[in-house]
């Protein structure tokens, strides 16, 4: 196993759209261990494979109680209520910004027995789904907030950065 780089805003692999995996290989699997041990070493929620440079459809999320989800090619088919929340991100370090999302998500993934499965999730999990989700397609989550607030966090990264 082996904790993964995490890319910080700014690296161009953020910002692009993943593909969809079509095999699940031994060296995928070992990919998403590798992935899970890197959110759980840097206590993050989620982590999406483009924010460790790997442009494929796979999130992990620690789903607290029930252990870890894995999920490949997830993608959400039903959203329910809409919710403001305080949300961050491991490729912003200590940054965290109040965030809109639907408070309810069903998701369809195939998981690592390369099952068809899906999930509905509410809350934290809810919301981390459609964090990750969004990596996929290179959305962050500074894209989902007013004009004038995202200009205030970029502000403020630039300052951390020099
Ligand atoms: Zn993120």
């Amino acid at each position: 196993m082996a904790i993964l780089k995490i890319k910080e805003y700014g690296e161009p692999v953020l910002r692009e759209k993943s593909l969809p995996v079509k095999e699940i290989t031994p060296e995928i699997l070992d990919f998403i261990r590798d992935m899970a041990e890197t959110m759980y070493t840097d206590s993050g929620v989620g982590l999406a494979a483009p924010q460790v440079g790997a442009l494929k459809r796979i999130i992990v999320i620690d789903g607290h109680e029930e252990g870890l989800i894995a999920l490949i090619n997830p993608k959400i088919v039903r959203r329910e209520g809409e919710v403001v929340e305080e949300e961050g991100c491991l490729s912003f370090p200590d940054m965290y910004c109040k965030v809109k999302r639907s408070s309810k998500v069903t998701v369809e993934a195939i998981n690592q027995q390369g099952e068809q499965i899906e999930i509905t999730k509410e809350d934290l999990i809810a919301r981390a789904l459609q964090h990750e989700i969004d990596h996929l397609d290179g959305i962050l989550f500074i894209d989902r907030i007013g004009k004038t607030k995202r200009q205030i966090l970029l502000n403020k990264l630039k300052k951390q950065k020099t």
